[in-house]
């Protein structure tokens, strides 16, 4: 999920939890929902509490690979 080369953290939209590798912060989340833009990022706790509400789906991995 690193998107640019000073990437080090995210934080979810609605609770600011934190996004990180876990070799950089240990206790932080390592994975969450992001729009598809990938520039908000959300966490799993807090998709499931608003997925109804915004309507949010989940969008298939469709396997891109880098480059
Ligand atoms: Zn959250």
């Amino acid at each position: 999920m690193r998107y640019s080369e000073s990437w080090d953290h995210d934080h979810c939209e609605f609770c600011w939890a934190k996004f990180a590798e876990e070799i950089l912060i240990p206790d932080s989340l390592h994975e969450g929902y992001a729009t598809a833009d990938n520039y908000r990022w959300i966490c799993e706790a807090c998709f499931e509490d608003f997925k109804d509400q915004f309507g949010w789906r989940l969008i298939e991995d469709r396997g891109e690979t880098a480059g």
